[in-house]
């Protein structure tokens, strides 16, 4: 027990003290990463290791490959830092090492998935009848949500897809922009639609759905049951989607709605932002991250449900053993994602909630969206730098010069500099360099030091 309390107490202030310098290390490592993480890993032994060995063995060896994503300039793709109480939850989390899958197995778990649910539906201004399942991230979010929808237009058309298959059965079509997260895609893969059941609909400049696109859509075509996705925050310009008028207007045609909010669908919790997603709770289903704008650590998604019976038709156990296994009206977390045996997610999410309450979340939304707007502002001031896209969110695009081998150019020296951290995207046919701020502890005087580290990139580029 003396040993077990050194070892964690060693463990935990390894963790504080990663925390702490992820403010001044570069942000990502220099030197040869994956060759210096190889060597230290060694090969297997036959004889084991003492645990404290063990984990001096591991810190020292990964030292050298890992990134400050949690730090307050990291603004890679959508990557949010981890707020304290999450992570020391998660931490705890790992320690019980409860078996989530039903109230059976842990109660603890079970309520905790159950409350956090409740707590998120109410920020994100979803109905509190929906259904939840605490997941991986959107991606498995995505597939959740369209899960249920496959459920639904098939059992309305009279086809039991659960009991069999997909040969033989009605037609779907998925109406999605070309904008669409990258996940959609391998979702509708997973669950057999197959991407070819994509119908592509036009956007406008920013990305967004144009609807009357998705009218002729479901207007013109060919019979069959329709499934429409939508996006609240395009992963490279951060626009949404016009949910007041794209949802009402699929469902005139009986489709189901199925709404990407991975980052974007946090903008309802503030009311600076809800404007953007005003519309967005008359959906059937939605998916969003826990681990990107809510700053739970990784991983941690939610996926939501407007029609439990379809949620849980699509995801619950079959076997007589394992259903049936929540308590009274307390759902079997089992029940409401692809995973089994799971890691007790709601520990984090609570804690986050928690620690920020209603105006925690608002101010981090703000907060970031604040800071976005200051760097791109800052960005633009300097000549041959361009701003590409509306600033409504998180996101920003820079473009540099006229070619794509510059702007190319300009995000390999950020990255090499260790400043700061973003990476490229290619949108609207243009390479670009894509900023995300989404981490609770970045300050303006982080975005100032990450703007004059991109003018001297861009300086050294031209
Ligand atoms: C990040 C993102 C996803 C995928 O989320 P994961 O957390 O990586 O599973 C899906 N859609 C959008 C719009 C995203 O930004």
């Amino acid at each position: 027990m003396a040993d077990l309390r050194t070892l964690l107490g060693d463990v935990a202030a390894r963790a504080a003290d990663h925390r702490a310098r992820v403010r001044e290390v570069a942000v990502f490592p220099r030197g040869e990463p994956v060759a210096a993480v190889r060597a230290g890993l060694g090969s297997l032994r036959d004889e084991g290791a003492d645990p404290a060995v063990v984990l001096a063995e591991l810190a020292a060896a990964v030292e050298p490959g890992l990134v400050a994503t949690t730090g307050p300039r990291y603004f890679g793709f959508v990557v949010g830092g981890a707020l304290d109480s999450a992570t020391a939850a998660d931490m705890l989390a790992v320690a019980w090492d409860q078996p989530a899958f039903n109230a059976v197995t842990s109660p603890a778990a079970a309520v905790v998935e159950d409350v956090a649910g409740a707590w998120l539906k109410e920020l994100l201004g979803l109905p509190q009848t929906a259904s939840t399942g605490f997941v991986t991230g959107a991606q498995g979010a995505n597939t959740v949500g369209l899960a249920a929808a496959r459920h639904r237009v098939l059992a309305d058309a009279g086809w039991d897809v659960e009991q069999n298959g997909l040969a033989g059965a009605p037609a779907v079509r998925v109406l999605a922009t070309g904008e669409r997260h990258a996940t959609i895609d391998r979702s509708l893969r997973l669950l057999g639609l197959g991407a070819g059941a994509l119908q592509p609909v036009a956007t406008d400049e920013q990305g967004r759905i144009d609807v009357a696109a998705l009218a002729g859509a479901l207007e013109g075509g060919p019979p069959g049951r329709v499934v429409v996705c939508l996006q609240a925050g395009n992963v490279n310009t951060g626009a949404c989607d016009d949910l007041a008028a794209a949802v009402p207007l699929a469902h005139r045609y009986g489709a189901w709605v199925h709404v990407d909010g991975a980052f974007g669908l946090w903008a309802a919790a503030s009311p600076t932002t809800r404007h953007l997603v005003e519309g967005v709770a008359a959906a059937d289903s939605w998916a969003t991250d826990g681990h990107k704008w809510l700053n739970v650590p990784y991983d941690s998604g939610y996926a939501f449900c407007a029609d439990p019976e379809a949620h849980r038709a699509a995801m619950a156990y079959t076997a007589a053993y394992l259903t049936g296994q929540g308590q009274g009206d307390l759902r079997a977390p089992g029940d409401h994602v692809p995973e089994s045996s799971r890691r007790a997610r709601g520990f984090a999410t609570w804690a986050a909630l928690r620690e920020l309450g209603r105006s925690g979340v608002a101010g981090l939304v703000e907060r970031c969206c604040a800071l976005a707007r200051r760097f791109a502002a800052e960005a633009s001031a300097v000549e041959g730098v361009a701003v590409v896209n509306d600033v409504v969110l998180n996101q920003v695009l820079l473009r540099f010069g006229d070619d794509d081998a510059t702007t190319d150019a300009v995000v390999a020296a950020v990255q090499r500099s260790g400043e700061c951290w973003m990476g490229a995207t290619t949108w609207h046919g243009m390479r670009l360099m894509r900023v995300s701020v989404s981490n609770w502890s970045t300050t303006e005087a982080d975005v100032d030091r990450a703007v004059r580290a991109v003018a001297t990139a861009w300086r050294g580029a031209r």
